[in-house]
């Protein structure tokens, strides 16, 4: 069987790799490569990031005015509107998600462009009050230049969106490193808003590993700033790399996210949302609540009920409306998960529910962990300290609020946190101390253009979505003009 051979975009056009070297992309669910896709080494980061210059600095998109720059988002999201559905289908594709998880996250990533094309013409300079005798002094913000952007394959393009939709309201071009398990979906979207108008060079995409084509780009002495997600070995190695230009980065990392629960919370309530926040997606999500603390005296009942619903969860077909949880997306996904789960049962938890990998119900061959929960597990355990990035849950008993705040604080990361109680002062006093990005309140894992998200401590750098976020996509000038006619500082003398 020949199959498909995807080409990295560049400058407005598919190319092969200069390397002609190529990479086999699985469909997790079936298990069968699909395609080929680009293993671009530094040529071809090379080739993009001069192609993003040249769009940069001269031509349509160069000269486009604010106004314009607005129009073509807008564009933007009118394409991705209009092929939803065949770019959820790519996804589901490459990472197993359910369609309808996909298909949903796909159709809200217009938001995105919207929103910042509100942005657009939007961005002023300002006057300052005389900051000397005689003189006039502005503020001009310019687009920064050529950003990188380096993404995951868990929501591959809903987090390119993250990036690309400010970056480009504030004027810069980009070249997009997205994951090697999920290539297709951003080579799509490329040529999609190239046949929609997006000039040649504003939007590269390069396929290939990390440790290669991303790690070219990171180094490149003409990429003026790298956005990347994933996880926190690559966000540290590009932090590093980055640091040697002194160029600014952006990093969106991993979690260990608490739910904590208090006995005041509606308990059903706080029940459906915690199994939805961590087994949602298969538990691939960074804001999984992979952590369950619940006050003691509930503790019993609460995971009685946790476990009856999650012995619920239909796996399967990721495609079918039927299924809530697909395959893992990919092998190393899968051992890194049954690897976790070892690690829980020598440091001596209990596993309630789950624990081992299960088949396919329609005997399929690709990869599926059970739904599984952990109760006896205390805070320094590796499976309550590591990301898992999978479909388990540890529970932690606590006994008061500020044991609970303790435990929830006592994390490496601190990207979300949900909090489950009825008590409004409780809510305040909590979320305040809460060590996290985004405190969730009776609710868990909501997201939106309109809300800064992005970690505490090994959780990230720097925040995605919200108005003040465009600044990251900026450079800050000030203008000084003389208007006395006189000889600065009055030198030489
Ligand atoms: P990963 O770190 O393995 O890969 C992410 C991207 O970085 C890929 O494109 C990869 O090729 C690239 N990369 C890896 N090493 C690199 C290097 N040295 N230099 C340059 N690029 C490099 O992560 P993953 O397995 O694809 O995704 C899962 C991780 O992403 C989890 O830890 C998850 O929590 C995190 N994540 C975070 C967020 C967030 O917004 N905070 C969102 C989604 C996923």
């Amino acid at each position: 069987m020949t199959l498909d051979r995807l080409q990295n975009y560049i400058g407005g056009a598919f190319q092969p790799p200069l390397s002609d070297a190529w990479m086999e992309t699985e469909n997790p669910y079936s298990a069968a490569a699909w395609g080929l896709i680009p293993r671009s080494g530094a040529e071809d980061a090379s080739a993009a990031v001069a192609a993003a210059k040249q769009a940069f600095e001269s031509g349509p998109w160069a000269e486009a005015s604010p106004t314009a720059r607005a129009g073509m988002l807008r564009r933007i999201a009118a394409v991705v509107a209009e092929n939803a559905e065949e770019l959820a289908r790519i996804e589901v594709r490459d990472n197993g998600k359910t369609f309808a998880e996909m298909h949903a996250q796909v159709q809200r990533i217009p938001d995105w462009y919207n929103f910042y094309a509100g942005l657009a013409d939007k961005i002023g300079g300002e006057l300052l009050p005389e900051a000397r005798p005689g003189h006039m002094t502005y503020v001009r913000h310019e687009p920064l230049g050529v950003i990188a952007m380096i993404t995951p394959w868990n929501s591959p393009l809903m987090l390119l969106a993250w990036k690309l939709a400010p970056a480009l309201a504030a004027g810069n071009t980009a070249v997009v490193k997205p994951s090697e398990f999920t290539t297709a979906s951003a080579l799509r979207f490329a040529g999609l808003v190239g046949e929609a108008g997006l000039p040649a060079g504003v939007l590269n995409v390069v396929g290939g590993l990390g440790a290669e084509v991303g790690a070219a780009l990171t180094g490149h002495p003409d990429v003026a700033k790298v956005a990347f997600t994933g996880g926190v070995s690559g966000g540290r190695a590009v932090y590093a790399a980055a640091a040697q230009d002194l160029k600014p980065v952006s990093l969106e990392l991993g979690g260990k996210s608490p739910n904590i629960v208090f006995g005041d919370a509606d308990l059903e309530l706080a029940a459906r949302g915690v199994v939805s926040g961590i087994f949602g997606s298969g538990g691939q999500s960074c804001v999984a609540g992979s952590r369950l603390l619940v006050q003691r005296d509930l503790h019993d009942a609460f995971v009685a009920r946790v476990v009856e619903l999650t012995e619920k969860i239909r796996l399967g077909d990721p495609m079918s409306p039927e299924t809530d949880i697909g395959p893992v997306a990919n092998r190393p996904q899968f051992d890194r998960i049954m690897t976790c789960i070892g690690w829980a049962l020598e440091d001596g938890a209990t596993c309630v529910t789950g624990g081992t990998q299960v088949q396919d119900p329609e005997g399929g061959p690709g990869l599926f962990v059970a739904p599984t929960v952990f109760t006896g597990v205390s805070n320094d355990m590796r499976i309550a300290r590591e990301e898992v990035f999978g479909p388990v849950l540890s529970v932690i008993p606590f006994d008061g609020e500020a044991e609970a705040v303790a435990i929830a604080n006592d994390s490496p990361f601190g990207l979300g946190a949900g909090l489950w109680t009825r008590d409004v002062a409780r809510v305040h006093r909590v979320a305040a101390r809460l060590q996290a990005g985004s405190v969730w309140v009776n609710t868990y894992k909501a997201t939106s253009q309109i809300a800064p998200f992005g970690g505490y401590k090994a959780s990230g750098l720097g925040r995605e979505g919200g108005v003040e976020m465009i600044a990251d996509y900026l450079q800050t000038k000030s203008v000084w003009l003389n208007l006395t006619g006189e000889v600065p500082y009055g030198f030489p003398l």
